[in-house]
């Protein structure tokens, strides 16, 4: 276990994932009842972009830090103020130093009814994060691979969840372990939300992963992928995609507005692209730029 997301914390596939995982608990909130977040791969959940880790890479001045510094146009930063308001909140002085990371974005934009599970594996960072929550009983932090997370913690008391599942893909095969995560947890807890995050990068294996989500027998799939430069002589990352598994019915409508706005602001080059789609449910429509 190599990775440390300090190197990439705020970055543009962060921006996508911690927006839309702000929909989703937003979304959540629209009934008293309370719900858990499962968040399996959680990282250290609060980045210090000053750090000597984050200053060696700076990709969140690619990211996040273009963002915050935008304008936004008003449906766009109505559907963004939940998230921004968060990063904004650990930057009280108006400068950008802090960077929630997905289990601090969803507790902070818990009510008291709300719950989060986390887990991480990696034994250094999973002090930062036990740490960063002691004392705080809206959290259970646990040091445990997030793949078992999947069997183990679903489904939540609550009957009502997010599970958001952010593996570091340093390995061969994290697209398969997806799919196969996610059909166990599904059997498990068909009635929640899932939130998968994947990289798109040079050759990596997108048709056949979608084509695998596909031949599962779950029917609201919905797919967002946003690319911030073309993969031409590049071998890292050049864009990220989630997939969510019963999504708001209004989430659709919501990345409509959203991609087009990232993508203008997080661009690289002009090969930049957005696309939302339904792999399964609705209609199959492509939006594409
Ligand atoms: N979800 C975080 C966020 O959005 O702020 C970022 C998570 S980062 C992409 C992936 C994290 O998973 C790393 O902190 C890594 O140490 C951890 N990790 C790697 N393998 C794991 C496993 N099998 N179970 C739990 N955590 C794991």
């Amino acid at each position: 276990m190599n990775y440390r997301h300090i190197y990439h914390a705020g970055n543009f596939a962060d921006v996508l994932k911690h927006a839309v995982l702000a929909r989703l608990v937003v979304y959540m909130q629209k009934k008293d009842a309370g719900f858990r977040v499962l968040d399996t791969h959680a990282g250290v959940g609060l980045y210090d972009l000053s750090s000597e880790e984050a200053q060696k890479t700076g990709e969140w001045q690619d990211g996040i830090g273009k963002l915050l510094a935008a304008e936004l146009a008003p449906q766009v930063a109505e559907l963004l103020e939940p998230y921004l308001a968060a990063v904004r909140e650990l930057n009280p002085d108006g400068g950008l130093r802090f960077y929630p990371g997905s289990p601090k974005l969803s507790r902070m934009l818990f009510r008291t009814q709300d719950r989060l599970s986390a887990m991480e594996l990696h034994p250094e960072d999973y002090l930062k994060l036990h740490r960063l929550f002691e004392g705080d009983h809206h959290a259970r932090i646990t040091e445990l691979d997030g793949w078992l997370s999947l069997g183990a913690h679903l489904p939540p008391k609550e009957k009502r969840g997010i599970v958001l599942v952010d593996p570091p893909f340093e390995e061969d095969g994290e697209y398969d372990r997806l799919v196969d995560g996610l059909a166990r947890a599904y059997r498990r807890f068909p009635g929640g939300t899932y939130c998968l995050w994947y990289p798109i990068k040079k050759n990596a294996p997108l048709k056949e992963f979608h084509e695998a989500l596909q031949a599962l027998d779950i029917p609201k799939m919905l797919c967002a992928e946003l690319t911030v430069r073309s993969d031409r002589g590049m071998t890292g990352l050049t864009g990220s995609g989630l997939v969510i598994v019963n999504p708001p019915f209004t989430l659709k409508d919501e990345l409509h507005a959203l991609l087009p706005a990232l993508k203008d602001h997080m661009a690289q080059d002009r090969y930049a692209s957005h696309r939302a789609f339904w792999l399964r449910g609705e209609t199959k429509t492509v939006k594409q730029d």
